[in-house]
């Protein structure tokens, strides 16, 4: 917890450091040693070291992530309708999250105005002559070796799943595999925390080159772009999930935010979501919803269910469009709903690792990764935020099917249970009264 906060400080530090010396920078006379030696020499260095050390995790992160994934489909099978619900529930949440945030994105338009075309390194290969058909048929790996090797991200998600998917139905025979993955899972997510220590110095080096070029620009621009995040993250909290189990429950929402209020503490301290798992399920649990569900849906939504992760990746490529000048046609907009979604799958509940996903969201759509140096600098704040959207989300689809299973408590859910009330006799029970009405008195008579 320490060390996290460190790192994160240690970010926060070398946004600053870099924004001021960016903001120097940009005031001094162009000369060697400002244009050679400091910002294509050193800062060159450090800021381009540190996008290629995380591009370099993100094929073999992917992969491994969505095996891994995929080969617990087994236990979505094994329980039956819950499984196909909860499953159904959280792809579609996520899609409708990550349309949402491309929608705010093009409505707030936070690249417009900073251009940042000159800080690219690599053309942008943005594939907009691609038909529909062109891209479906392009997501079938012909040789998926080499779509590893040329991080072709669509033809490595439609092998990696069909590979856990084989996994999870061969069962015990391919358990050496599925263990295989999994330790091979902990092992990226260790690499993922090593360059991570890299990222104070890469982001201060990408931030004082942005700012060397755009001065405060770039900071009016990334406020448009945490503000296009939030508003997102709150429309999807408070209409999107609010409307969903309102209109599948017909239950009153206050006992679910007031329950969900300590959930996010715990989410918005960590930013991860695996962290605040025991405390999502007990604090589910505690609102009425049986555990043969919680325990099910909820560790499977801290592992492939991430809307808000998905809003942060939409409106980042919005935003990473727009400071390049490049135009997101339909096509590339549906792409990104797809392979948001399915980055989404593929996102450990850990800090930060959205922003590693992120890279194969832009890749897969032919943008540069260059702009996520700038966006890293606000990432941690985000990221909490982010992860109690994405906790949320896992409840609200808990509530909505566990109500639907008929394995749901409504007097629980409304403080109403009469289970440790019935000490009292019958007799003092007023026989023909409501039985919301009953708990009341029964509340009443043991004050
Ligand atoms: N921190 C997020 C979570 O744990 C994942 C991410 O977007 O980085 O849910």
């Amino acid at each position: 917890m320490k060390k996290k906060l460190g790192l994160t400080s240690k970010i926060f530090i070398g946004i600053l450091l870099g924004a001021i010396l960016g903001l120097i920078l940009k005031g001094m006379p162009d000369s060697t040693f400002k244009n050679t030696i400091l910002l294509n020499g050193i800062l060159k260095v450090m800021g381009s070291g540190f996008i290629t050390a995380i591009k370099m995790l993100v094929v073999p992160l992917v992969f491994v992530s969505l095996v891994c994934g995929s080969s617990s489909m087994g236990d979505v099978k094994k329980l039956g309708r819950i499984g196909i619900k909860t499953l159904c529930f959280y792809l579609i949440t996520t899609a409708v999250a990550i349309t949402l945030a491309l929608g705010i994105g093009k409505l707030i338009n936070p690249g417009i105005g900073l251009d940042m075309s000159s800080l690219i390194t690599q053309k942008p290969t943005i594939g907009e002559s691609k038909s529909l058909v062109d891209i479906v048929l392009g997501m079938i790996p012909a040789n998926p070796i080499q779509s590893l090797a040329s991080g072709e991200m669509l033809q490595i998600i439609v092998f990696s799943l069909l590979l856990g998917i084989a996994i999870s139905m061969v069962g015990k025979k391919a358990e050496p595999i599925k263990n295989l993955f999994e330790s091979a899972n902990e092992i990226c997510m260790k690499m993922v925390s090593i360059i991570m220590l890299l990222a104070p110095y890469g982001v201060f080096a990408l931030i004082t080159n942005t700012f060397a070029t755009t001065g405060f620009d770039a900071i009016f621009s990334l406020l448009k772009y945490m503000f296009a995040v939030s508003l997102t993250l709150v429309l999807q909290a408070f209409v999107v999930y609010a409307s969903m189990v309102k209109l599948s429950t017909g239950l009153k929402l206050k006992p679910f935010f007031k329950k969900f209020a300590s959930v996010a503490a715990v989410t918005f301290s960590t930013a991860s979501s695996n962290a605040a798992l025991p405390l999502t399920i007990e604090s589910m649990e505690e609102i009425g919803v049986d555990n043969s569900v919680a325990s099910f849906t909820l560790p499977l939504g801290a592992t492939i269910n991430m809307d808000g992760t998905a809003i942060m990746q939409g409106v980042a490529c919005i935003f990473i469009s727009q400071l390049y000048g490049i135009d997101l046609g339909i096509n590339a907009l549906l792409t990104i709903i797809l392979t948001a979604t399915l980055a989404s799958v593929g996102t450990a509940g850990v800090p930060g690792v959205g922003m590693i996903t992120l890279s194969m969201v832009l890749t897969s759509v032919g943008l540069p990764l260059e702009g996520i140096g700038l966006i890293m600098g606000v990432d941690r704040l985000l990221d909490m935020a982010r992860t109690t959207v994405n906790v949320m989300g896992d409840c609200a689809c808990t509530l909505v099917v566990s109500n639907s299973e008929g394995e749901f408590n409504k007097d629980m859910y409304y403080g109403k249970d009469c289970n440790n009330l019935n000490k009292l006799s019958e007799s003092e029970l007023n026989k023909d009264m409501h039985q919301d009405e009953d708990c009341n008195n029964l509340n009443e008579l043991v004050d």
